[in-house]
């Protein structure tokens, strides 16, 4: 091959295609845009332009190949095989695709060119063990495939074995669930996806972590891969679901390309609805501070630092599911709550628990390395140790007393045969001995006879020492073992006239001679012989275990869960005893309720625990009969949002099925909860601050049903007074009149209240503060009735604003108040006026109607004229606008 073969230029011009180059080059078109990372003997070497491009992100020096004199050169950077887990992450991270080649034989053992393959593409949705075990979160693959107007959408983590599929037929939904997933990676099948699809999706993904989206256009995937998964499932058949089979079919094809051979430990994905989630949108729970995100600075402020005490990595992954996705089920939630209530109630055996829980590693994790044969020999231990815990934890939870608790848990596999597989092979610590010894004495009759003659030889050496020491009387003649030259006898200065004829000089040191002679070359050559067949026992041997564990997965990932699950369900009862929350009545969606007593802010409580402040509970009541919409005034600073943001938390806490923080709750399921809260820009995706408030505004109009809990904090603020109090009447009149949602307002337009004074349902609230002193007191309790005053000169006050600019401010204030209020109740009162009018009309017709009906006598009249009459009577009835008697 010549450099005319390197028709993509992959190299430089001119530069001599040497063998092992032209094995590159092909391995490079095959991995095409993915980095290759070329395996050669004790390092990876990355060549040509992929060098170039990442040598600066891995930190490594650019060197350069076939560096002869007149001889073009190609760039090249490497890397020692042991540091490739670091090397990933890194490029992983900076955006790249990398495709690991390896070597198929030996070198030492092979004559000529080593044979090298593509094993694995890695990509960010395919990460198995570099470094992610670090991170508890899952991290998922996502395929996305639309078929008969129905959006499918699957997820993998192939880190843990997750695998979820649902549907839906709204393109804003699904976006929204793949915000939720929150994926790494993104796999879309172009054929019938619009390209405005991944438009809109990177737009409303800006706040979360990048997704990698990889555009699939082939369909024709291998029949064999589906095989292993039971697509005969009669629900596939069903033409809604079909796309999900497809969007199944994108991922494990995917997955089967980048990893040669699919781990059967991948079980049939969970199909679930969207619907039976409480949807809680990306700006709502952002509005909400529910989950932190990387990038959060004070971690402690969100929803989430409340619950994360999980003693497992199992569980926490669980919990953040929870969090994300509260259920809709009035069963399920009311089985999670008995649960938390029985370990609410019973501390010892949730102690005993909770610090047996401690001991169990991320099962998940370890299933998946197994069967992806990549688990290490610690992590072996790893595994066995979380089995031998085991049988305890199900010891404590077949005493649990409560018999539908006891169901749920009664069915924890013990693992028995793998746990004692395990024990018979490992040993107790491998860290207690020097040689990092894994496997047992008496386990395995070669590895044990091998171990023997290795002991042997060493003894022999230690022996061959001794009687050098007497031979030449060199007191301190020592036999040393390196690295790199293998075992001799090292003489310092002060002997070398001792050395004997037959040693044979191997090196020198600063501080005298090496020296080996036949006997200990003999004894060196046999005990590189014992090793090696020692550690290709060990392979073996390791290689079955990791086996065993593969077969087992299913089941052992079915464990998981269930430990998973103890571990949230006695954190919810440990944080409900600490925080001192109560089991609230859950009530089916259809009663519209939300009736909490004394209820608080879980996250302000907490931070005012730390510094020693009371935190004000209040009583909310909210109900599609009465106070369906609450319109909340209140000067700045008052609480306005912290009440309504708690109303809409304990609404999710209650329905992850955790207790809540108040003194009594009957709160009924909601679909979803919507948010739009404070004033921020979006400026990355080319929204203004009123832009982004308006977006999220029709984004709650659009979606909210009668069921679900809408809470705005001010809408129409980022423009003109009128436009913006225009606007947010329209829009209240709208949730009110139309969709008939409930809720909750904060606002500082005064006028709202005296507009929406006369609708029934509409009720005012206000934030109560203590003025009677000159100064202002924040009370923070929640009271029937309206307030007109923002008192945000005073709370410019307290932020420290120049008192000069605070007293020209309160001067342009007191007109602008009298002018606005003026108009306003001037254009009120017209309006009532009018409304006045126009029913005093009504009435005159109805009497009219009603008088003449009085006078006629119906029983002598024909039939005709009584028709006639009827048809008067009704037409001037039409002119009655019956809402005037509502
Ligand atoms: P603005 O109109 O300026 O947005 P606001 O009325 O919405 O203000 P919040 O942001 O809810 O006021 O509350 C301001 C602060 O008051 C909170 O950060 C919190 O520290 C405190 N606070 C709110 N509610 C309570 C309460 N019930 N008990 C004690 N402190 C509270």
């Amino acid at each position: 091959m010549t450099s005319k073969d390197n028709k993509n230029m992959l190299l430089p011009e001119g530069v001599k295609v040497t063998p092992m180059l032209k094995q590159w080059l092909e391995i490079k078109k095959k991995a095409k845009d993915a980095i290759v990372l070329f395996r050669m003997g004790d390092f990876y070497e990355i060549f040509a332009k992929d060098a170039k491009k990442v040598s600066s992100i891995l930190g490594l020096t650019l060197t350069s190949r076939n560096k002869k004199k007149g001889k073009l050169s190609i760039s090249m950077v490497g890397f020692p095989y042991y540091t490739l887990s670091s090397y990933i992450l890194k490029l992983i991270e900076n955006g790249f695709k990398i495709a690991i080649c390896e070597q198929e034989k030996e070198q030492k053992n092979s004559k000529g060119l080593i044979d090298r393959s593509i094993s694995r593409i890695i990509t960010p949705g395919t990460l198995m063990g570099e470094g992610i075990e670090h991170s508890v979160d899952n991290n998922f693959l996502v395929s996305v495939y639309y078929c008969n107007n129905i959006f499918s959408i699957s997820a993998l983590d192939v880190s843990t074995g997750d695998f979820i599929t649902t549907k839906s037929n709204s393109r804003d939904r699904i976006i929204e669930e793949i915000i939720k997933i929150s994926p790494s990676e993104m796999i879309v099948f172009e054929g019938n996806l619009e390209k405005s699809f991944i438009e809109e999706f990177y737009k409303r993904n800006v706040y979360n972590k990048e997704v990698y989206i990889e555009k699939i256009k082939d369909k024709s995937f291998d029949d064999k891969i589906l095989m292993n998964f039971n697509f005969l499932d009669p629900v596939f058949k069903k033409k809604e679901w079909l796309g999900s089979k497809v969007s199944i079919e994108l991922i494990l094809n995917y997955i089967n390309k980048m990893q040669k051979n699919l781990s059967y430990y991948i079980q049939l994905p969970k199909m679930y609805s969207i619907e039976d989630y409480l949807l809680i949108d990306e700006v709502t729970r952002r509005h909400l501070s529910i989950m932190p995100t990387k990038d959060s600075i004070n971690k402690k402020s969100f929803l989430f630092s409340i619950f994360n005490f999980c003693k497992t990595s199992i569980g926490r992954r669980l919990l953040i599911k929870y969090l994300l996705a509260p259920s809709t089920s009035i069963v399920e939630i009311n089985m999670r709550l008995l649960i938390v209530l029985f370990f609410f109630n019973n501390s010892d055996l949730r102690y005993k628990l909770l610090q047996k829980l401690k001991e169990v590693y991320d099962i998940n994790r370890l299933v998946s390395k197994a069967a992806h044969k990549i688990i290490t020999p610690k992590e072996l231990f790893q595994v066995k140790h979380s089995l031998l815990i085991l049988p305890d934890i199900i010891l404590i939870l077949e005493k649990i007393s409560n018999k539908n608790v006891k169901k749920r848990f009664n069915k924890i596999n013990k693992h028995s045969k793998l746990k004692q597989k395990l024990v018979n092979a490992l040993v107790e610590l491998p860290s207690l001995n020097k040689d990092n010894k894994i496997f047992k004495k008496g386990y395995n009759k070669s590895l044990d006879f091998y171990m023997q003659q290795k002991e042997r030889c060493e003894q022999n050496i230690l022996k061959l020492e001794q009687s050098e020491k007497l031979k030449t009387g060199i007191k301190k003649l020592k036999i040393k073992f390196t690295r790199t030259f293998g075992y001799c006898i090292e003489i310092s200065r002060t002997y070398l006239n001792r050395v004997p004829k037959y040693y044979i000089r191997k090196q020198t040191v600063s501080s005298g001679e090496r020296y080996t002679f036949i006997k200990l070359s003999d004894f060196e050559a046999k005990l590189a012989l014992l090793q090696e067949k020692i550690l290709k026992k060990e392979t073996e041997l390791f290689h079955m275990l990791k086996e065993e564990i593969s077969k087992e997965s299913l089941s052992l990932l079915k464990t998981a869960q269930q430990l998973a699950e103890v571990d949230v369900f006695c954190t919810f009862a440990e944080i409900s005893i600490k925080n001192n929350y109560i089991m609230p009545v859950i009530l089916k969606k259809e009663k519209k309720l939300i009736s909490l007593k004394q209820a608080r802010h879980p996250v302000v409580e907490m931070s005012y625990n730390n510094n020693g402040k009371p935190f004000i509970a209040n009583d909310i009541f909210i109900s599609s009969l009465k106070n369906r919409v609450l319109l909340i005034t209140g000067p700045n600073m008052a609480g306005k949002s912290t009440i309504i943001k708690q109303v809409a938390i304990i609404q999710l806490m209650a329905q992850i099925g955790c207790f809540v923080p108040a003194e009594s709750a009957k709160i009924s399921i909601c679909d979803r909860i919507f948010a739009r809260i404070g004033a921020s820009d979006d400026i990355a995706s080319g929204k203004s601050t009123f832009m982004v408030e308006m977006s999220e505004t029709s984004y709650i109009v659009k979606n909210a049903t009668e069921y679900s809990l809408v809470l705005l904090d001010e809408i129409g603020r980022g423009t003109s007074t009128f436009d913006g109090l225009s606007i947010a009447w329209a829009v209240l009149k709208h949730l009110y009149n139309h969709i008939g949602v409930r809720v909750l307002f904060a606002t500082h337009y005064y006028e709202l209240t005296i507009l929406f004074n006369k609708l029934r349902n509409i009720v005012n609230f206000h934030v109560l503060i203590d003025e009677s002193n000159e100064k202002i007191e924040f009370l923070y309790l929640f009271k029937k009735g309206s307030s007109n005053k923002s008192y945000g000169i005073y709370v410019a006050k307290l932020a420290g604003l120049p008192e000069n600019i605070l007293n020209s401010a309160k001067k342009v204030l007191l007109t602008l108040e009298s002018n606005r209020k003026n108009l306003f109740l001037r254009k009120n009162e017209k309006l009532l006026k009018l409304k006045r009018k126009k029913k005093i009309k009504a009435i005159r017709i109805l009497k009219n109607i009603i008088s003449k009906l009085r006078k006629k006598k119906f029983k002598n009249i024909k039939r005709l004229k009584a028709v006639k009459i009827l048809l008067k009577l009704s037409k001037k009835s039409k002119k009655i606008k019956l809402k005037y008697f509502v």
